[in-house]
């Protein structure tokens, strides 16, 4: 079975994700994480090197970068990476691919509309700006403004590119996040994978 969690940035799709996949036994696919890599990859001059997913570690030729795909530079320039056409034909092959056998909870911008459109459980998670950027400004401590304006920008690239804008997929169901607690929104998907 897959559930395909899609949203903006901040919506909860991570923590969400995770624990939806620990409720559940199945495993937790992060494919922003090889955007990310991608994406460290070029700032590093090293385009073309592997993109590994194992066992929840992302590498980029072998090595482990799980720390070092979360800072801005890199946040900033996934969002561009993201854009171009062939980065995305080789990641979704990829996620195929991992997905092919198995049990997964993944989330990203476009599991539920382009990487696996038949997933059993599709869900798109929302969340008001507002509430999504001092999210993500509390995890990194920095200044909410900052991160709002700059999630303005990446909310509108990933929105508005050609190659597999965020959307609502067909079949998937809206949750806004909201007012939510995670064990709320948690509960929620696991009931619709239950049914
Ligand atoms: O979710 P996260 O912030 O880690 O994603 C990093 C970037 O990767 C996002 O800004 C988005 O543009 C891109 N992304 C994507 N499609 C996915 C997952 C992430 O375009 N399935």
């Amino acid at each position: 079975m897959v559930i395909a969690i899609d949203g903006p940035a901040g919506a909860g799709k991570s923590t969400v994700a995770r624990a939806v996949a620990d409720a559940l036994g199945f495993t937790y696919l992060d494919t922003g994480a090889m955007y990310r890599a991608v994406a460290l990859a070029r700032l590093l001059g090293r385009d073309g090197a592997e993109v590994g997913f194992d066992d929840g570690r992302v590498t980029l030729d072998g090595e482990d970068v799980g720390d070092r795909i979360r800072t801005e530079e890199v946040t900033e320039e996934a969002s561009r990476v993201a854009a171009e056409r062939e980065v995305r034909e080789a990641m979704v092959a990829r996620q195929r691919e991992l997905m092919g056998e198995g049990d997964w909870v993944a989330e990203g911008r476009d599991i539920g509309s382009v990487v696996v459109p038949h997933a059993e459980v599709k869900v798109f998670l929302t969340a008001d700006p507002r509430e999504r950027a001092q999210r993500r400004a509390a995890e990194l401590g920095v200044d909410p403004e900052e991160v709002l304006a700059q999630q303005r920008t990446r909310d509108e690239r990933d929105s508005s590119r050609e190659a597999s804008p965020l959307l609502l997929a067909d079949g998937a169901e809206e949750l806004d996040t909201t007012g939510l607690t995670i064990d709320e929104v948690v509960e929620r998907i696991v009931g619709l994978a239950r049914r």
